[in-house]
């Protein structure tokens, strides 16, 4: 069994071709992330079929997350490669449409001139590059560097909290989410999302087509985290924005605190933002960059994003076999089994009183489930699901067992790539219960995922197409078989 902490990997110049893409499948990438905030519409299109046709070939599940650019201000397009901003150094910041350079920076931002003054602190992209304005003239704002970096894109400008007034998902936001679920990604994340309005906003427009991230990036967010939770169907620990918006020392306890509350909720959850940033340039990561990445698998997170590394750095593939190495590793000293233990306890509680939108029948068999698997060392939970729901509110338990999610959606299949531990699998759709247990045994032995004389546990349900469905009832079935 390879890693269960799953890999989201953002595509953009630098993984391109068809060569690459199928490389970082290999290394261990589970989950493509299109940043719709760079580039056009057409081009992320393109990537999309070119990630489908490449996943086909190898025959693995990948599923493609949509990320919407949301409110943010970016600079006017740097030269092709970046330019090093130097600290001290002054720059002219000018509203406008057209390209930057080192010293002239072009913001889409009407109001500019108005909203700074001398002193007003800017910083550009995650935060790493900042500058103060020493003058405001009659259309332009002169400002000079306190701390230098590379300006790579089209980073985002921030200007104190002047860009959360304004309002996410932005109407362009609505336009793109229709786009991408009208071409069938699994994924959409809304950015600077501050209330679970905010998710539902965009729900409106896509309906079932496509689950939707909430990315956690604002102080907002937090305040309203159990409201966004329930009303998202993934989460996002968006570290870069949320340390700007929030005391960046408060980053690791808030990572920390989404991450618990997504697992008991049962929510997959995905860490976010600079995680071997330095690999971008660098062929080994920093110390710093493998520690964080072993503590976000402590966390208990689901999953772990990759965002410049594989955009544009300069070895995807190597970047992706490197956080699969440091992740791997750090699963086989991380106390899985405390999260068992604490559902467990939670599941003790009236039913009112759980953090979780869980239907209780699914989560009672799911916490009966994780027991038994662990009574009957048992080596394999297959989930039966048609929405996926099954195989994630399983996930939560974190087993000690390898977890197979069968579905007979291709989408859905793909989509519990980025759950914890569920190794998806393509089935057909069958008429009874029995012969849904018996083909998800004899599926999982045909690709080899549990072997004769193993003991495995099947959740079912009760298939649809025969009986109307039960309302609530998805899984009602859990069987423990010997495989023969
Ligand atoms: P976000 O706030 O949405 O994370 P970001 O600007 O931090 O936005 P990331 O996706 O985290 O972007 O990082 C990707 C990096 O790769 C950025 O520096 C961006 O300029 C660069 N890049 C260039 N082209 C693309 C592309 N087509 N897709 C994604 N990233 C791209
Ligand atoms: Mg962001
Ligand atoms: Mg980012």
């Amino acid at each position: 069994m390879s890693g269960r902490t799953k890999i989201v990997a953002t595509i953009g110049p630098a993984s391109d071709s068809a060569d690459v893409l199928g490389d970082l499948i290999d290394a261990g990438m589970d989950v493509v992330r299109l940043n719709l905030s760079h580039g056009g519409l057409g081009g992320h299109l393109e990537r999309l079929a070119r990630v489908r046709a490449v996943a086909a070939e190898r025959g693995r599940p990948i599923a493609v997350l949509a990320d919407l650019p949301g409110p943010k201000i970016r600079a006017g397009a740097f030269p092709e490669g970046g330019v090093a901003l130097v600290a001290g150094a002054f720059v002219t910041l000018r509203p406008g449409d057209g390209p930057s350079d080192q010293s002239n920076i072009t913001v889409p931002y009407p109001t500019l001139i108005d909203d700074l003054h001398v002193g007003s602190r800017v910083q550009l992209g995650d935060g790493a590059i900042a500058m103060r304005v020493t003058e405001v003239g009659e259309d332009a704002v002169v400002a000079q560097l306190e701390t230098g970096g590379e300006a790579n894109g089209r980073p985002g400008v921030h200007l104190s909290s002047e860009t959360l007034r304004l309002p996410s998902p932005t109407a362009e936001d609505l336009v793109l989410a229709e786009a991408v679920a009208a071409a069938g990604v699994e994924f959409i994340a809304v950015s600077f999302v501050r209330a679970a309005s905010d998710v539902e906003e965009v729900r409106a427009v896509v309906g079932s087509r496509a689950q939707l991230v909430a990315k956690i990036e604002t102080t907002a967010a937090i305040d309203h985290l159990h409201e966004i939770i329930a009303a998202s169907d993934v989460v996002m620990v968006a570290r870069g924005d949320l340390g700007i918006d929030c005391p960046i020392e408060d980053v690791p306890h808030l990572q920390k605190r989404i991450i618990r509350h997504c697992v008991e909720a049962g929510v997959p959850v995905i860490t976010a933002t600079q995680m071997l940033e330095s690999m971008i340039t660098a062929p080994s990561p920093t110390r710093a960059e493998v520690s964080d990445v072993a503590n976000a698998v402590f966390d208990g997170t689901d999953a772990l994003m990759l965002s410049g590394e594989t955009a544009i750095g300069h070895d995807p593939a190597l970047v992706v076999r490197t956080m699969a190495a440091v992740a791997e590793r750090a699963e086989s000293e991380a106390s899985y089994r405390q999260w068992a233990n604490r559902l467990g306890r939670m599941q003790q509680l009236p039913h009112h009183e759980r953090m979780s939108s869980i239907d209780p029948i699914t989560a009672a068999l799911t916490h009966a489930a994780s027991q038994a698997a662990h009574d009957a060392g048992a080596t394999a939970i297959l989930c039966c699901t048609r929405s996926g729901r099954t195989a994630r509110a399983m996930a939560r338990f974190r087993p000690a067992a390898r977890m197979i999610g069968l579905s007979p959606d291709p989408s859905v299949v793909r989509s519990m790539g980025l759950s914890w531990g569920v190794e998806p699998l393509e089935v057909d759709v069958y008429g009874t219960t029995d012969e849904m247990v018996w083909f998800a045994v004899e599926t999982a032995l045909r690709a080899a995922l549990v072997a004769p004389g193993d003991t495995v546990l099947v959740l079912a349900g009760a298939p649809d197409p025969v009986r109307p469905r039960l309302a609530g009832a998805a899984t009602d079935v859990l069987r423990i078989v010997r495989v023969e």
